[in-house]
């Protein structure tokens, strides 16, 4: 197994402690891998700096066909890098393979794209006697932290727009799931020049807040939990870096009595115990005007309560494991916290047996004040509560101090429309829920983060906006 990183275009391993990568559906240890030092570090940022003197002026062509060949040599290993993901997220092997890797190679595919579409928005006179320009230019090497939920995907969001834009890249995986981010880096060294990728490994509080406070750096980007942005701010602070964060969510889903709820159920089935619902978009708090609530409630147990749990290549399986003990500790006291007040419909125990298995539960008669409403649980948890009238939904959901995903469900357009204009989060689905593409922006708001992933929109965090002027 690839367990070296790569520092200036050498696979090393690292010189700091070893750290083990656990199998979360048998809790067994399937590799170690060492940590970064220090030093290597600073190796890494170094080298991401001085690429940056040849890579920051590179056509956006030459980017755009590295990005592609990124793609393709990606798409060359893909079952492989599945099987890696798999392996260390616990996750079905089926979930790895069709519905997360076609979207991590596209999403390099459609910056390639991006890359190309870049430009100054003026050219003219704004001076007597000056013709001034506007340039967008590569702000400098990033340090990208990725979470564990999907550790190839989004690392693909964190590689993708920076070299869109020019930026070379230190990228840190998170240390729970290193693997197949380090693979990545083997099967990518040659296709970029040397520097422009470097992959470290080490933990958030040591090796991660090193990095991001490294001089050298001059943009932090960061998908995982609100603390971590928090520490990116921090750090930022103290040097003035450019920050982007894509943080935690709390996804409302709105149902009022005219929607089709059929597809609320399917979807709440399909979309929240999928990845064991470690998903910053997951359909989680349902929402439910009163007229449609008791059938909401029991259809949604009934569906629930069906889905097979299993390791990752029992062709059975529908859902795995949650990424570790301590963090299925964490959905358990969330559960046993809520059960005192609130109805446990199904689920709601961890099941006997090796792994980090938790049963897909579903949590109603919640108020919508409730910590287990409220704070991100961040698995297979889904809770039900009551609403009355679109300003009391409007009310509950905006009050949230999260801000990424939402969705409306209604037969109503009208309804949908002014929903829509007035829910603050970065995303709002009507009658759908978790439907991503890479031309759209994945974008946070208020506690969830600043700008966006994906879409054009996303190389703005790694771009700085300059003026030239030039006097006749
Ligand atoms: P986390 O914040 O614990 O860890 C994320 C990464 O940050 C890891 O690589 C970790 O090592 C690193 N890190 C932790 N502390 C750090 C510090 N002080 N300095 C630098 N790096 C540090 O998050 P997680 O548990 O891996 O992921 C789950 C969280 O990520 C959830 O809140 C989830 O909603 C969020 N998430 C958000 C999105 C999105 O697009 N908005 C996508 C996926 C996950």
């Amino acid at each position: 197994m690839q367990t070296k990183m790569l520092i200036g275009g050498e696979l090393v391993a690292g010189d700091g402690a070893a750290t083990p990568v656990l199998d979360p559906a048998t809790g067994k240890e399937v590799a170690s891998v060492n940590e970064a030092s220090p030093a290597q570090i600073e190796a890494a940022c170094a080298a991401a700096g001085e690429a940056f003197e040849s890579f920051g002026q590179t056509t956006p062509a030459e980017r755009s066909a590295m990005l592609l060949a990124i793609a393709d040599a990606i798409e060359a290993h893909n079952d492989e890098l599945a099987e890696l993901e798999s392996l260390d997220c616990g996750k079905p092997f089926a979930a790895a393979r069709d519905d997360e890797m076609p979207l991590t190679i596209d999403t390099f595919r459609f910056m390639a794209g991006a890359a190309r579409t870049q430009g100054g928005s003026a050219a003219g006179e704004y001076v007597e006697g000056h013709t001034s320009m506007i340039r967008k230019d590569p702000i400098g090497p990033v340090a990208s932290i990725a979470p564990w939920n999907y550790p190839l995907m989004m690392a693909s969001w964190k590689l993708a727009a920076p070299l869109a834009a020019g930026c070379p890249v230190v990228l840190k995986p998170s240390e729970m799931t290193p693997l197949a981010t380090l693979r990545l880096a083997e099967i990518l060294n040659g296709i970029l020049p040397a520097g422009v990728l470097n992959v470290i490994h080490g933990d958030g509080a040591g090796v991660g807040n090193s990095l991001i406070n490294n001089p050298g750096v001059e943009g932090i980007s960061i998908t995982g939990s609100p603390a971590t942005g928090m520490a990116a701010m921090k750090a930022a602070s103290q040097q003035i870096r450019h920050v982007h964060l894509e943080l935690g969510g709390k996804a409302p889903v709105i149902v009022f009595g005219d929607a089709d709820i059929d597809a609320v159920v399917e979807t709440i089935h399909g979309g929240a115990y999928f990845n064991a619902g470690q998903d910053c978009a997951q359909p989680c708090r349902i929402m439910v005007e009163d007229s449609v609530y008791d059938r909401v409630v029991a259809e949604t147990a009934a569906a629930v309560s069906k889905i097979k749990t299993g390791t990752q290549h029992d062709p059975d399986t529908e859902m795995g494991p949650l990424i570790s003990a301590a963090h299925r500790d964490r959905v358990a006291g969330f559960v046993d916290r809520a059960r005192v007040t609130a109805e446990i419909a199904c689920g709601g125990s961890a099941p006997d047996g090796d792994g980090f298995f938790y049963a897909p539960t579903v949590v109603a008669n919640v108020d919508n004040d409730a910590e287990i409403a409220c704070d991100e649980v961040f698995g297979p948890v889904v809770t039900i509560s009551r609403f009355s009238d679109a300003d009391e939904a409007l009310r509950i959901a905006n009050a949230s101090p999260y801000g990424l995903a939402s969705s409306v469900w209604t037969s109503d357009v009208g309804r949908a429309m002014k929903m829509c204009a007035r829910l603050r989060y970065g995303f709002t689905w009507v009658n759908t829920h978790g439907m991503a593409s890479p031309e759209m922006p994945w974008a946070a708001m208020k506690g969830s983060g600043t700008g966006c992933d994906m879409s054009v929109y996303a190389l703005d965090a790694y771009t700085s906006v300059r003026h030239v002027m030039i006097a006749h």
